[in-house]
């Protein structure tokens, strides 16, 4: 598109949807949709720097990365001064043909973004947006609705720390815990961030372990999410003990939902955490067993 002086920002790029990315597309709505002057012009936002664009809400996590995502699009807007005009960036021409679409089709390597590992996973639709979610840092942890102007203490409910995504699922020492289990279990070393569970964590595994190991991991996330919720709002106690048999609980409801081939491997696995759970629980206390030690748990 080339941009004329008349052009609203409501049709800049707001809704576009590149095939690779359904997330920008999605953001970018998201920041059209708290904008203040959504009747603005692509001269008038251009018209100052920084751009002239303001917000009912703060920018913070991943609204803020999509606003630094348009302030690098509308960095490469030239502005001319007719009137706005297709054109086809593919051909030098500016016209389309299909060769050309062709060609990008074939060489366009878009890595398949985490989003896509999340939505293709065999879990239950709502395990899928929370993990979508905590991939996108907006979980409605303390920090994030601290962010909100929402009064309440911003105390993890299991320590002395303040509760962020990180904290909460990774660093505190209940989260600890219930990787322990798994790391114990499957000689697996505990994921440091969601970011590292869609990243390195996995590395030398083959990708259809991944895929099933990574199932494993949005359960226990979405148990430690629960239990986190029970505590909060309902002020019911949980140990990593709960934790870990919640987790194997919907690992079996969601077998169901995995090839037939590795559904013995699901229920195998869940029985191998719950007997090294209650071993670990049972020897040592959670309060009081938060090193990880070598995996001498037999089955
Ligand atoms: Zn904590």
């Amino acid at each position: 598109m080339v941009h004329g002086r008349g052009h609203k920002i409501a049709r800049f790029s707001w809704k576009i949807t590149r095939p690779d990315s359904f997330n920008h597309s999605t953001l970018l709505s998201a920041l059209y949709n708290i904008a203040r002057d959504k009747n603005n012009t692509i001269a008038q936002v251009l018209s100052s720097s920084p751009p002239n664009i303001s917000f009912r809400r703060d920018l913070v996590g991943a609204r803020l990365m999509s606003w630094h995502n348009l302030l690098s699009r509308l960095d490469r807007i030239n502005l001319t001064q007719g009137r706005d005009v297709f054109r086809w960036n593919l051909t030098t021409s500016g016209s389309f043909t299909v060769d050309s679409m062709y060609r990008a089709l074939m060489h366009s390597e878009a890595p398949e973004s985490n989003n896509k590992k999340i939505w293709k996973a065999k879990i239950p639709l709502k395990v899928k947006i929370f993990m979508w979610y905590l991939c996108r840092g907006v979980v409605l942890t303390k920090d994030n609705l601290a962010r909100r102007n929402w009064p309440g203490s911003k105390k993890c409910c299991f320590c002395t720390h303040n509760e962020t995504i990180k904290h909460l699922f990774f660093q505190c020492k209940f989260a600890r815990s219930t990787w322990s289990v798994i790391q114990i279990a499957s000689n697996l070393y505990p994921p440091t961030s969601v970011a590292n569970i869609f990243g390195h964590w996995l590395d030398g595994i083959s990708n259809r372990f991944k895929t099933l190991i990574r199932v494993g991991a949005y359960a226990l996330l979405w148990s430690l999410w629960l239990c986190r919720n029970a505590l909060v709002f309902n002020d019911k106690n949980a140990s990593p003990l709960q934790v870990i048999f919640r987790c194997t609980h919907s690992l079996r409801m969601w077998s169901i939902l995995q090839r037939a081939e590795y559904q013995p491997l699901f229920k195998a696995v869940c029985t191998r955490l719950e007997q090294v759970a209650m071993k670990f629980f049972t020897q040592h206390g959670w309060q009081h067993n938060l090193r990880i030690g070598p995996p001498t748990v037999s089955t």
